[in-house]
């Protein structure tokens, strides 16, 4: 199996990436969640025109890429799983969980240290919430995505097979779990015990600020779960809730490349700031980290969520 995956591995990737593709936009045409506010091709173009040039970019910068540095760890011996010869058959699984652990933990940065949080808004900054939201990050979020994952396989010393399995997927899985799809709710809630489904993500995705800073998980829901960032569903329901960021809601700005380009570089860094200059608990008042605003205060009420 570990030759098969690697003598085919773009076979693998580019047949998952479109077939998941294909699966997911027609269950998205067929039966959506919710119904969509910006125009489906205006952000599709967007969105994947940022795909494209992300692709384009990591070439240019990175042509090893993460299974190159995997391969040369695994030559030279570096990272725990080389040095203490873990036996495959182990290594595999647990070099993708512990992968699967590093991305929740680079997810939760990018929401907690401002600077980071204004390339990570590009992504959130969609007013709608569809497979190709799963794909819009800004391009220096992509770079500085590519660098902590070298940082982990140095480390970490992954198998080249379980770096190729991660990133199929974590594709796969950030298109499925971004559907604009509903499952059974028997079936949302089993898959949830392990991993993360759409209307988990969707929370996420929440105008809210203490909503959009829960459920930080792209496959395993574990994490979240473990760590205290897990949430069921939104206040307002799945079909109330609205998608994106508060203080950025033009289409003009948020779901066309350039402005989707520009977001970073714009406005003072207020986190997921409140709805209307914010209430105390909620905003506080622009200052500290945007994870320390978990809380949320119904105007003039009690705490209402989970601390
Ligand atoms: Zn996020």
């Amino acid at each position: 199996m570990d030759t098969f995956i690697q003598t085919h591995e773009a076979g693998i990737r580019l047949g998952a990436f479109f077939g998941i593709f294909a699966l997911m936009a027609l269950w998205e045409l067929r039966a959506p969640r919710r119904p969509l506010t910006v125009s489906k091709a205006v952000r599709w173009g967007s969105n994947l025109g940022l795909v494209v040039l992300n692709t384009f970019l990591l070439r240019l910068l990175f042509p090893v890429a993460a299974v190159g540095l995997a391969a040369t760890a695994a030559a030279q011996g570096w990272g725990l799983l080389n040095h203490f010869a873990v036996p495959f058959w182990v290594a595999v699984p647990l070099a993708v969980i512990t992968m699967d652990l590093a991305i929740w933990l680079q997810h939760v940065m990018v929401h907690a240290v401002p600077a980071l949080w204004r390339l990570h808004r590009v992504h959130h900054a969609d007013l709608d919430y569809d497979l190709t939201t799963g794909a819009r990050f800004h391009p220096i979020e992509i770079v500085l995505s590519m660098l902590i994952k070298f940082a982990v396989i140095l480390v970490l010393g992954p198998p080249v097979v379980a770096v190729i399995l991660f990133e199929v997927i974590l594709n796969g899985m950030a298109m499925f779990n971004h559907g604009n799809v509903r499952l059974p709710e028997w079936l949302d809630h089993r898959l949830r015990w392990v991993f993360v489904t759409p209307d988990m993500h969707r929370v996420h995705h929440s105008v809210e600020a203490d909503e959009a800073n829960s459920n930080f998980g792209f496959n395993l829901s574990w994490w979240d779960r473990l760590l205290g960032t897990y949430r069921e569903s939104p206040r307002a329901g799945h079909l109330g809730m609205t998608i994106g960021i508060d203080d950025h809601r033009d289409p003009r700005e948020v779901d066309s490349l350039p402005g989707m380009l520009a977001l970073p570089f714009r406005g003072v860094v207020t986190g997921l700031a409140a709805r209307d200059g914010g209430h105390a608990g909620n905003a506080g008042a622009g200052s500290g980290y945007a994870i320390n605003r978990r809380t949320w205060v119904a105007p003039g009420g009690e705490p209402g969520g989970q601390a």
